[in-house]
This record gives structure tokens, sequence and C-alpha cells, in this order.
């Protein structure tokens, strides 16, 4: 079990990361962590450059403030809402990573176009339909979206990773820009040709295992 203190670095350094390694431009963005019933989350529209474990809020399912004196993300309902529906979650990145937005503007999810596409749980990755920022019903479409995954895009706005740690959801994050990029550039030429069940249901039972 890790510290309160370590969990608020791990979301830090993750939100910083996402910056850094350019998935989400600007202050656009947002990482959280669960602690028992309730939420790290980065604060609203502070630059990641500048952000510090204190600036950290600690926000509960319905959105009321227990600790810090920053305003939480407007994102929160969202991260609030995947942790009430999903149990395995310790962790959620959300960023509007250029590629992953791309495509969630085209309404396209990630089909199995290259076998990676089963790190996010399955043998697509979703696009959830449009929902306003901020509100409850982007919180359910996301929901809906990644059931049984890991990862989803969100039509005309962004994408989400889910994870163990505010770690592995940044690094889930970043597989699943390299695999928007990849299927992106692959249509600029053409239709790329799509795996079949078989052939990614192997896929998924070697990387359950590696
Ligand atoms: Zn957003």
């Amino acid at each position: 079990m890790k510290s309160r203190e370590q969990v608020e670095v791990s979301v830090v350094n993750a939100a910083k990361q996402m910056s850094a390694r350019g998935l989400s431009r600007g202050t656009s963005g947002n990482v959280s962590a669960r602690v028992d019933d309730a939420m790290w989350v980065t604060p609203s529209a502070l630059p990641y450059a500048v952000m510090e474990p204190h600036d950290l809020v600690l926000v509960d399912w319905d959105g009321n403030t227990l600790q810090g004196s920053r305003k939480p993300t407007t994102e929160w309902p969202l991260h609030a809402a995947l942790y009430r529906a999903r149990p395995d979650v310790g962790a959620v990145v959300h960023a509007h990573a250029p590629f992953c937005t791309t495509l969630a503007t085209l309404r396209r999810g990630i089909p199995a176009f290259h076998y990676m596409v089963g790190v996010a749980g399955g043998d697509s990755i979703r696009c959830a339909p449009y929902a306003t920022f901020g509100t409850p019903e982007l919180a359910v479409a996301a929901v809906d979206a990644l059931r049984d995954r890991r990862a989803c895009l969100l039509a005309n706005h962004g994408m989400v990773a889910l994870g163990d740690s505010p770690g592995a959801a940044l690094e889930l994050a970043a597989e699943v820009e390299t695999l928007a990029e990849l299927y992106w550039r692959a249509l600029q030429v053409g239709e790329p040709v799509l795996l079949n069940a078989e052939q990614m249901a192997d896929a998924l039972d070697r990387i359950r295992t590696y």
C-alpha cells in the first residue's frame, strides 16, 4: 500500500510526463488516482511544468473537495464515474492526445489493425459517442466505451486510459497514442488489413502473459 504522499507524487509525475511527451498540449488533460473512497485529481488550469503535489485536490465521488485549495479539474465527474464503475481501476489519465483526438473527430475507434491494440484489453479501442465536456453524460459514455477495456477515445474530444497506478495509465495512454498515429498513417494510403478474431485472440493470450 502506497502512502498518500507517494500517490500524490505519482499523479503529478504522470501529469508532467503527459505534457512533456506531447500527449496533451497546454493545460488540457487531467490525471487522478484512487485513495479509498476518494481521488486525488489534478487542478483546473494549472500548467503541468509548475504543478506540485500540494496543488492536487482530494475529491469524493460527488465532487466535494476534502483536501486542497485549488479547483479540481472540470472532468472530475468522468474520473469519479470510472472509479465507481470499475473497482479494478486505480488511476485515470485523460488526454487530448493529437492522433487519438484526430481519429475521435472522425468518430473512428481503433480496430484490430495491429496486435498491440490488445494492450487496451480487447480486439478494438472504442470511440465513445459525443457529450459535452465535464458532464455526467460524458462520464456515462466513457464508462460504456471502456467495458472490458482499459482505454477508449472520446468523440470530438480526446482519450482516456486506465491503470493500477498513474504511471501505468500514462504508459497505456502513450501506447494508444502510438497506435492512433500508426492507424492514421495507414489510413492516408488506404484501409489497413485487420487481424481476424482468431489472430487477435492469440495475441491477447500472449499479451496477458508477457
Ligand atoms: Zn478533455
